[in-house]
């Protein structure tokens, strides 16, 4: 291991991945290339870890957006409720946003904030982020106790709170 294999290493973190024809985007962790499809109605999964989307879209990262925003939705606000329910909590408020230093937030109030993002990274690691959220329902701190309820939930979370740490600017690195 050399100085400029580390230096190509570091830049190579840092350089953004434009969503275009030909990208492969993780989504739930597995990789799915985007590809511009003749005939076809609106952008869908289709097999072989394929993102179709119809020929005549003129901005894909937009379209991607809207689509796995979609799909974000979908597949977490059941897990929300479902997770809530164990702990006994209302949520009252569910949103979604793209914000630069965090992965979730919640208020006292039961209004949970996750970032969409999270749609891209395996379905442990966003579960994980989803009960320690919820977690502050109950805890509104980090101490031993909120832990202790974090793992009640989510017995294996310490590796997927390391994998979310190791790959969160990899996961920023997406411009849609
Ligand atoms: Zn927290």
């Amino acid at each position: 291991m050399n100085r400029d294999w580390i230096h190509d290493q570091i830049n190579q973190c840092l350089v953004p991945k434009i969503v275009k024809e030909g990208l492969f985007l993780p989504v739930e962790g597995n990789l799915y290339e985007i590809v511009v499809k003749k005939n076809c109605s609106k952008i869908k999964f289709h097999e072989n870890n394929q993102i179709f989307i119809p020929e005549n879209i003129s901005n894909i990262g937009k379209e991607v957006k809207t689509f796995l925003l979609e799909y974000c939705k979908s597949i977490m606000i059941p897990i929300i409720s479902k997770k809530s329910n164990l702990i006994q909590k209302k949520i009252r408020k569910i949103c979604f946003k793209d914000t630069k230093s965090r992965w979730g937030s919640c208020s006292s109030t039961g209004s949970i904030m996750l970032n969409w993002r999270l749609i891209m990274v395996p379905s442990s690691v966003y579960t994980y982020v989803i009960i320690h959220e919820l977690a502050h329902l109950v805890h509104m701190n980090h101490g031993p106790l909120f832990w202790k309820l974090v793992q009640e939930l989510s017995p294996n979370y310490s590796k997927d709170k390391d994998w979310l740490k190791k790959n969160s600017q990899e996961i920023r690195r997406y411009i849609f």
